[in-house]
C-alpha cells in the first residue's frame, strides 16, 4: 500500500477516542503532561509529544507525513506559506557568507528574498539561465551551499534538467533545492532524480480551490532538523485549520492534476492552430523545446499553458478584458480556469531587456487551466481571442 494515490488518502494520525473515520480538527495552542517527568522528557526530545502547537500538531503532522511519503523524503516540516518554507529553508541552512546559486526564473517573492532580504544578512546569489549547465558549474563557488531551482518555471515554463543539475550538486557537495509547486508530487518527485529539498507552495495545486495559505520543505532527517531548529523559535507554524484543510485536499491530488494536465494539453493544442496566437508554451506540446526531458521528469504536463498573443502588449490586456468565466486573480492552480497577463501586472517593474531574459515577452498570457469542463474553457478563450 504504498503507490502515491494511497499514501495521499491513507496516511493518517492515530484516531483519537472517538474512533473517527475522517479525522478530525485539532485547534489546541498547547498539550497537557502526564506529570512533571513526562514534561521534562518531552522537552529534552527524549519520548516525541506535541508541546506547543507552534512546534507541532495532529493536523499539521497529518499533512506533512502525506507530503514526506508521496515525494519520498525522509523528514518535512510545514509552513504558513510558500514563501515561510522559501525562507526556513534559507534561513535554516544557511549562514553570512554563504552563497546560492539559482536558476534565473524564479517566483516573485523568491526574487526579492535572493536581491533585497538576504543579502542583508551577507547571502548572495547568482542567477544562471535556465538550460545553461556549464554556467551552473561556474557559478558555484567555495561559499556555495545551496543550488536552488523551479521547474516547470513561472510564466515561461521552462523544463530544467533535475538530473544533471543534481549530478553537478553532488560533485561540488551542495544542496540542490527545488520548488516543486507548478508539478505537485502527483507529476514530478524531484528526489528521485537527485534533488535534496523539495518546497511546496501548498496554495497551489495542493489545496488547489483558492481557500488557504501553506507550504512545506520536504529532504532527509538532517536537513528538516536545522529547519526545525530556526522555525520552532522564529514561528513560521502553519495553523491546524489550515493543515486539516490542505490534508483533505491531497486526497484528491492526483485526480485534480490529471484533469488539470489533461485540460490543459487540450487547449494548448487549440491555441497552437489558432490564428491570433504566435506561439505556445506547454511542457506536453510536442514544440516545447525541453518536450523530451519533460516527459522523463513529469508523467503530465501539469495545468498552466503561456501562450503569445499576436500584437503585443494591447493585445494581451485586450484579451484579458474579454474573456468572461475566466478569473483575473493572482493564483494559480485553482479549480478556477484563471488568466493573467505578466508584462502589465506581475512583472511590469522590469525592464524590456530584463523581462526578455526570463522569457516574458509583452504579448505572454499565462492561463491557468481549471477543472470546468474543458468546451466551455475553450468557448470563453476562443471568444475572448477573435473579440
Ligand atoms: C505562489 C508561489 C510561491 C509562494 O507561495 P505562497 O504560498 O504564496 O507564499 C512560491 N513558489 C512558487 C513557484 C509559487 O507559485
Amino acid at each position: 500500500m504504498n503507490k502515491i494515490e494511497t499514501i495521499a488518502i491513507r496516511t493518517q494520525s492515530e484516531r483519537s477516542n472517538s474512533n473517527e473515520h475522517s479525522v478530525p480538527l485539532y485547534l489546541t495552542s498547547s498539550y497537557v503532561f502526564e506529570g512533571a517527568e513526562d514534561m521534562r522528557s518531552q522537552f529534552a526530545e527524549e519520548t516525541p509529544g506535541h508541546i506547543y502547537s507552534r512546534y507541532a500538531n495532529p493536523n499539521v503532522d497529518e499533512f506533512i507525513d502525506k507530503l514526506t511519503r508521496m515525494e519520498g523524503a525522509e523528514a518535512g516540516w510545514a509552513t504558513a506559506t510558500g514563501m515561510a518554507a522559501v525562507f526556513s529553508c534559507f534561513a535554516g541552512l544557511l549562514e553570512s557568507g554563504d552563497h546560492i546559486v539559482s536558476s534565473r526564473s524564479v517566483f516573485g517573492s523568491t526574487h526579492k528574498l535572493f536581491t533585497e532580504i538576504l543579502p542583508k544578512w551577507g547571502i548572495e546569489t547568482t542567477y544562471v539561465d535556465a538550460h545553461d549547465l556549464e554556467g551552473f558549474q561556474r557559478a558555484i563557488r567555495p561559499e556555495t551551499k545551496i543550488l536552488y531551482a523551479e521547474t516547470p518555471s513561472n510564466p515561461a515554463l521552462d523544463i530544467l534538467d533535475l538530473e544533471a543539475i543534481a549530478n553537478i550538486c553532488k560533485q561540488n557537495s551542495i544542496l540542490f533545492a527545488v520548488d516543486n509547486c507548478f508539478a505537485t508530487p502527483i507529476l514530478q518527485r524531484p528526489i528521485e532524480f537527485g534533488a535534496d529539498i523539495v518546497i511546496h507552495s501548498a496554495t497551489k495545486y495542493i489545496d488547489g480551490q483558492g481557500r488557504t495559505l501553506g507550504g512545506a520543505i520536504l529532504s532527509n532527517q538532517e536537513v528538516i532538523a536545522q529547519i526545525k531548529a530556526f522555525a520552532r523559535h522564529s514561528g513560521p507554524a502553519l495553523s491546524p485549520f489550515n493543515a486539516w484543510v490542505l490534508s483533505k485536499s491531497i486526497e484528491t491530488l492526483s485526480l485534480r492534476m490529471e484533469r488539470h494536465s489533461d485540460n490543459a494539453l487540450k487547449i494548448a493544442k487549440r491555441l497552437e492552430d489558432h490564428n491570433s496566437v504566435e506561439s505556445v508554451r506547454y511542457p506536453f506540446l510536442t514544440s516545447h523545446p525541453n518536450h523530451e526531458l519533460a516527459k522523463k521528469q513529469m508523467s503530465f504536463g501539469g495545468g498552466i499553458v503561456s501562450f503569445e498573443i499576436k500584437g503585443g502588449v494591447e493585445a494581451g490586456k485586450q484579451f484579458l478584458d474579454h474573456l468572461q468565466m475566466f478569473s483575473l486573480t493572482a493564483n494559480l492552480g485553482d479549480t478556477r480556469s484563471i488568466a493573467t497577463h505578466p508584462a502589465s501586472t506581475t512583472h511590469s517593474k522590469l525592464s524590456p531587456e530584463e523581462r526578455a531574459e526570463v522569457g516574458i515577452t509583452d504579448g505572454l498570457v499565462r492561463l491557468s487551466i481549471g477543472l470546468e469542463n474543458i468546451e466551455d474553457i475553450w468557448e470563453d478563450v476562443e471568444q475572448a481571442l477573435f473579440s
